[in-house]
């Protein structure tokens, strides 16, 4: 697939335009503070619903304005894919395919297929457990429906019983907490075996793209709440998982919330043996966020058969000259978004300049 055409108003900085781009690589270029990464956000909002930076949506309305709408026209098999996305101040997001009005932002979730590769995704190695659960939930999301549904019904019923421990204190409803029990346990076990299965197929890509770029051995493991090595059944989950809940009520009961389940999950990842997110200098954490990322793009390749779009921002200035020419390899004859603040460094199909919000095609 390739955007074709994008259209925003009111987005950011950017201004009200119409913009058609290659289905090549379409490098975006422009000094610092233009609207570079605003342009790749508003792309990868059509996709995921979402600002790849964390913003709240009504963060994306252009300063003094109260509403913005953006809109791309998407090939596929030679079909155009109209996606809208509308959002006015204090009111519902509008999000529409072909015209028709998505029910909830999650429904956007495989229509449109991009990777975005971007300083952040050093996080994911850095920072704590809670964004490596984030990251790997929204790549199992667009692949599985179900996995997305599963989650968010997970963390409701855990909302709940976090409600009930506060109640069993107050020395009220311990009757309905095996209610909520059940539920959690028939969700969460559904949860850790999926993540289990896709670790497993993350580690392999990682190794094998790892190995392209560097003798460093690495492994990934998942860090799951029920302390099995190796999970085939959801039967033996979810008993392994009731057991570990009713082990830890005394705990769950200390602290008003529940200890264990997908929520407390984490999955480590080691070079030469070693925790990457301790003991990595900064060179071997940003190759492997690569290798998470283009591991991301593999995976998403393979189970949709679909050709995803890339977006790079602000990626190829951090990486060394091998690691650039190896990214560009992999990526070739994928429609790409490239940021950078100079033009002459990389070779494009079509070439943007962004400046003062205007995206100005040569
Ligand atoms: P760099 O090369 O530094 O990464 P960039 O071209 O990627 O720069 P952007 O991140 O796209 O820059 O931001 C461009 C400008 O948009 C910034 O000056 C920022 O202050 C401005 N901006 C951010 N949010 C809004 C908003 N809601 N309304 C108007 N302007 C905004
Ligand atoms: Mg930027």
């Amino acid at each position: 697939m390739y955007i074709r055409e994008l259209f925003v108003d009111n987005f950011r900085n950017l201004q009200k335009q119409k913009v058609e781009f290659c289905d090549g690589v379409n490098i975006l270029y422009g000094l610092n503070a233009q609207g570079k990464s605003n342009l790749l956000e508003s792309i990868r909002i059509l996709s995921m619903g979402r600002s790849f930076r964390g913003s709240k949506t009504t963060e994306l309305i252009k300063f003094g304005e109260d509403y913005f709408y953006i809109r791309a026209l998407v090939q596929q098999d030679n079909e155009d894919k109209k996606i809208e996305f509308a959002y006015k101040k204090n009111e519902n997001k509008v999000i529409k395919i072909n015209g028709n009005k998505l029910k909830s932002a999650s429904e956007l979730l495989g229509h449109f297929l991009t990777v975005i590769f971007s300083p952040e995704d050093l996080n994911i190695i850095k920072e704590g457990p809670s964004h490596r659960r984030k990251y790997i939930d929204s790549c199992i999301s667009i692949v599985r429906k179900s996995y997305l549904y599963n989650i968010i019904q997970y963390n409701k019923i855990l909302a709940n019983r976090n409600k009930v421990l506060k109640s069993i204190k107050e020395g009220k409803g311990r009757e309905i907490l095996e209610v909520f029990d059940e539920q959690l346990v028939d969700y969460g076990s559904k949860i850790i075996l999926t993540r289990q299965q896709y670790i497993k197929t993350m580690e392999s890509y990682v190794k094998k793209i790892l190995s392209e770029i560097s003798k460093e051995s690495v492994d990934i493991v998942y860090l799951n709440s029920i302390g099995l090595k190796e999970m085939t059944e959801e039967e033996i989950i979810k008993n392994k998982l009731k057991e570990k809940l009713a082990k830890n009520i005394d705990l769950d009961l200390k602290y008003l919330t529940t200890q264990t389940g997908p929520h407390r999950e984490d999955f480590k990842i080691l070079i030469n043996g070693y925790d990457s997110r301790i003991y990595s200098s900064q060179g071997q954490q940003r190759t492997l966020a690569l290798c998470l990322k283009l591991t991301e793009f593999e995976i998403l390749k393979s189970e949709t058969n679909k050709r995803p779009v890339l977006l790079l921002d602000d990626v190829m200035s951090e990486l060394d000259d091998k690691r650039k020419r190896y990214v560009l390899e992999k990526l070739k004859g994928f429609q790409t978004f490239i940021t950078h603040t100079n033009k002459n460094d990389l070779k494009g199909d079509c070439y943007f300049e962004i400046k003062n919000g205007v995206v100005i095609k040569e």
